[in-house]
């Protein structure tokens, strides 16, 4: 069995073949940190913490690498604005990503190097590629030499003349062709900077990206990855700084996430319809969020609204209860068979169904339909009258699986937890009969009931099991 994936490069799915045997070295491109993340920035943080996943769980050790642009304009702007030091608002915003993610089940990278951390490294790069003849310095900036580069728009499959005809050097600008990119950018008067033998400054955005991936990872790495708004210029300018340099071949395979749109609309800021991780966590749980980015394949755009939230929760759910409803019965069923070869067949296939869908280019959503199709064929082996622990226990360990290569929980919430929520949604029930609102007293009993919980109404009140 082969994994295959997309490869932006090529544009066709390619069998995964790593550079070393059973290892992988990967990386993605992370946020400058002057915000809170949105839910465009979750998705790649998502997809690729999944992709990551997988490939651990098929045996390959991963070395993932993410960088923070920890300095640039958006950070320099946002200092201006708020009256505070540059560093101290990444600071702030590092901070939030890594609460934001992590709570969106996302493991931290085995590295993630910051601009302001490796500032020698990229400078040594710039200068390797000033010796090499494809950048040169303009009165204080250094800019690289785009058409001296003849692998030009090869990831975005433009050809340069085609790129040449839309550029023009905007004003202040002190390079020779419009074409030609920033790798180092003199400071403006008191704007944080670093010493260069150019002068004081700072990296422009591409070089960060070509020289930490070399730092950490090497001069060829295996999967590179991105949101797909990075790929041109961004990953098109680090293939061509990074393969000028070292004269080898950059990344084998690039990984592009697709759009998020929300009510099937752009998300930006003029439209106002940013949506901030940050905020959204308050309303819903961060694992809805995960499961709800991998219910499409990453590269298809994705769109978001209430409406498909409220959908994907009431699935996540329906997962989620066959999954408890199955540990309840191990816990404790005293009719246990030995085994049932059939169902535990059934498992088996539904296992490697669910490998044929992560190894066809990751496809996180037909492997969540494996999900439910496990969830279906579990609820109906507990309808069964006898069920065996093996069974029992062949059904838990495939839920558990893939969900944590999806990195999905699945028991949202513990048992005492879940008891209080019974007793609160119970009193509330109470008081609706008060209310002789049978309505809304029905609906809590058949929500109870969805939940597998059986009520009693008895001449002391209600009582109330699992079922
Ligand atoms: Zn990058």
């Amino acid at each position: 069995m082969t994994i295959k994936l997309y490869n932006t490069l090529t544009r066709q799915k390619e069998i995964f073949t790593p550079l070393e045997e059973n290892k992988v070295k990967m990386y993605v491109c992370g946020p400058t940190v002057y915000n809170y993340i949105h839910i465009g920035n979750a998705r790649p943080a998502i997809v690729f913490d999944t992709v990551r996943r997988y490939l651990e769980y098929r045996g390959y050790d991963v070395q993932y690498v993410s960088n923070f642009t920890d300095v640039d304009d958006k950070l320099i702007k946002a200092a201006n604005e708020l009256g505070e030091e540059v560093p101290t608002i990444a600071e702030r915003f590092i901070k939030a990503y890594f609460e934001d993610t992590e709570a969106l089940g996302c493991k931290k990278a085995d590295v993630h190097p910051r601009v302001t951390e490796n500032m020698d490294t990229i400078i040594e790069f710039i200068e390797m590629l000033i010796d090499k003849g494809f950048a040169y310095e303009a009165d204080g900036d250094v800019y690289y030499k785009t058409r001296k580069f003849d692998g030009y728009g090869k990831l975005s499959h433009q050809s340069i003349d085609e790129l040449r005809s839309g550029a023009r050097i905007g004003v202040g600008e002190k390079k020779d062709d419009p074409l030609d990119f920033t790798l180092w950018k003199e400071a403006k008067d008191g704007e944080i900077s670093w010493d260069s033998p150019w002068g004081k400054g700072r990296p422009g955005w591409h070089i960060e990206c070509s020289a930490m991936a070399r730092k950490y990872l090497g001069d060829t790495i295996d999967i590179h990855a991105g949101g797909q708004d990075l790929s041109f210029p961004h990953h098109e300018n680090e293939i061509a700084q990074s393969e000028a340099a070292t004269g080898k071949e950059f990344a084998k395979y690039w990984l592009h996430n697709g759009y998020i749109n929300i009510d099937n609309e752009k998300m930006s800021k003029s439209l106002g319809n940013f949506v901030l991780v940050h905020d959204i966590l308050k309303e819903i749980e961060p694992s809805l969020l995960r499961f709800f980015m991998l219910t499409v394949q990453y590269r298809h755009p994705i769109n978001y609204n209430q409406e498909l939230l409220e959908d994907t929760k009431r699935g996540l759910e329906r997962i989620q209860t066959a999954y408890e409803n199955v540990q309840h019965r191990l816990e404790h069923s005293t009719n246990l068979a030995t085994q049932d070869e059939q169902w535990e067949d059934k498992i088996a296939e539904l296992h490697q169904s669910f490998v044929t869908e992560m190894d066809d280019d990751f496809n996180t959503a037909n492997a969540i339909s494996v999900l439910f199709e496990l969830s279906k064929q579990a609820n109906l082996y507990l309808a069964e009258e006898n069920t065996s622990e093996a069974v029992l226990e062949a059904f838990i360990k495939e839920f558990e699986t893939i969900t944590g290569v999806l990195g999905v929980e699945l028991a949202g919430k513990d048992e005492e937890l879940l008891d209080e929520e019974i007793e609160q949604l119970l009193e509330e029930r109470i008081q609706a009969r008060k209310d002789r609102n049978f309505q809304r007293a029905d609906e809590i009993r058949d929500e109870l009931k969805s939940r597998n919980i059986i009520l009693e109404d008895t001449s002391q009140g209600t009582r109330w099991k699992r079922g």
